[in-house]
């Protein structure tokens, strides 16, 4: 049995990483390019990487309550404390149930504060041990004044984790809930449209034997990176779409999804997302209405030429838009995920 050490900078984007990536590609990691969250904030990305459930399966679509109902599905530290790991995790304080589900140890770190704790929890916890560590340094306010200074301040506190274990006998995970806005699209901190800024997360991954130093352009999710925790550690079957693609073969993913609701310039609303390759379909619905957007991500990386304003061809609405620029099938697959999270009747 080998340690988990997986490391959540909560709110990091994916384009500050920093020093952080030499530290763990010295672990001879796997760097993943093209890694999306499925949500616009904490709880349901977390419920997405805990028990690998989509936010529409889980039914956390938005910051959930402390009381809130748990997903249907145990966590992996739940699964792993029934196979003997010692369990422990640091987090926010009035953090959802599930992030404590099946956790022996559960250290709270402040926003404000610093995540070194996370040395006292790793030290104390006997192997074979999996440890998450939800990093606050990066959420609002950050930590030393500026966001900069906060991912510095994440760099230095990883470092000082990953010395604690033996890379031989570790699967480790470098990875954020969610990206943060910096003012693209007027948006500053993380809630609202599923934007590049806030879905496009960082991910590193090493695990003993992993291919030393490869970098993976396809398409992974958070629960791509659940799947492949429980075929690491589980011995579940490893059909794991970031497994595959970390061995260069497609993830199988061809889009990702991403759904929620959030509130937006203050008014509730709802979003979903499909993100493939090269193509992004956005939506969003609210009291007064609804509205779409349609991106060319090879021509157009920051978002800003909406295709639905220039071309006739993708003006409708869904459901209909989508059959248009979907198959038959794959339009079908969508309108039963959209009906499932109430956006369409
Ligand atoms: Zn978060």
């Amino acid at each position: 049995m080998h340690d988990l050490f997986w490391f959540v900078a909560d709110s990091l984007r994916y384009d500050h990483l920093g020093a952080i990536t030499s530290a763990i590609l010295g672990w001879k990691g796997v760097r993943f390019e093209r890694a999306f969250a499925v949500a616009t904030t904490s709880d349901p990305n977390f419920a997405a990487l805990l028990t690998g459930l989509m936010p529409w399966e889980s039914g956390i679509l938005s910051q959930a309550d402390w009381d809130a109902p748990p997903p249907a599905a145990p966590t992996v530290f739940e699964e792993l404390k029934a196979q003997g790991w010692a369990t422990a995790a640091l987090g926010f304080p009035n953090a959802s149930g599930f992030y404590r589900a099946g956790v022996d140890r559960y250290e709270e770190v402040y926003i404000e504060g610093e995540s070194y704790d996370a040395l006292k929890l790793i030290a104390g916890t006997p192997s074979p041990r999996a440890i998450l560590i939800r990093a606050a340094e990066c959420h609002a306010p950050y930590y030393g004044g500026s966001y900069y200074q906060a991912c510095q301040a994440i760099d230095h506190v990883f470092h000082a984790c990953l010395r604690l274990f033996d890379p031989d006998k570790t699967v480790a995970i470098f990875q954020s809930d969610h990206g943060e806005g910096l003012g693209e699209h007027g948006v500053m901190e993380h809630s609202g449209l599923p934007w590049e800024c806030l879905i496009h997360v960082p991910l590193i991954m090493s695990w003993p034997g992993c291919p030393a130093g490869y970098t993976s352009y396809e398409l992974v999710s958070h629960v791509s990176v659940h799947n492949a925790i429980r075929s690491l550690s589980l011995g579940a079957p490893s059909d794991s779409s970031l497994l595959k693609a970390a061995h260069g073969r497609p993830s199988g993913l061809e889009v990702t999804r991403v759904g929620g609701v959030a509130s937006y310039e203050g008014h509730i609303m709802r979003y979903y997302a499909l993100r493939g390759p090269r193509w992004k379909r956005m939506w969003e619905w609210n009291d007064t209405g609804g509205k779409s957007w349609f991106f060319d991500l090879w021509n157009d990386p920051g978002e800003l030429t909406d295709l639905l304003r220039v071309a006739e061809d993708y003006s409708e609405p869904p459901p209909a838009g989508l059959r248009s620029a979907y198959s038959e099938d794959e339009a079908r697959e969508i309108e039963d995920k959209l009906h499932a999270v109430g956006y369409l009747d």
